[in-house]
């Protein structure tokens, strides 16, 4: 099985840097994709790690999204910053997760997680509209585990 860094053709990963782009014209909060081979950890703890490894906390508005994916453990994860958890009720991801769960069991994982981007910027536009001074605070290129 394909490794992280190569989970995603250099096509799909543009196609999801575009989901990220387009959404984050709906929303000032900032999405961004990490993918890894293996969480040892538990999964929401592994992704805040990554969340404050990535400089994901430093948002204005404490508006940053993470999606995040251990390919080869099956794991994911949507995680948002505290600017949007005491807004949202604590069920706001749960669509969204539903969806790409499901369409990761059927290989889909660009549409799955493009879908996801997708809802995440529709839903967040309603809490964290797009503002026309906004900054791309957040790069929307996806990272790749370090070690
Ligand atoms: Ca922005
Ligand atoms: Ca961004």
């Amino acid at each position: 099985m394909s490794s992280a860094k190569d989970f995603f053709t250099t096509e799909q990963q543009e196609r999801i840097g575009e989901a990220i782009r387009k959404a984050e014209l709906n929303t000032s909060g900032e999405i961004r994709v990490h993918i890894e081979d293996h969480c040892k950890d538990e999964v929401l703890t592994r992704a805040a790690a990554i969340f404050h490894k990535l400089g994901m906390d430093k948002t204005d508005l404490h508006n940053g999204v993470l999606f995040y994916l251990a390919v080869k453990d099956h794991k994911f994860a949507i995680l948002g910053d505290n600017g949007i958890n005491t807004v949202v009720p604590p069920d706001f991801w749960d669509h969204i997760r539903d969806n790409m769960q499901q369409r990761f069991s059927a290989g889909q994982f660009t549409e799955g997680l493009c879908e996801g981007i997708e809802k995440a910027g529709d839903q967040l536009k309603a809490h964290f509209p797009y503002g026309k001074d906004d900054k791309d605070e957040l790069s929307n290129e996806i990272t790749f585990d370090q070690h």
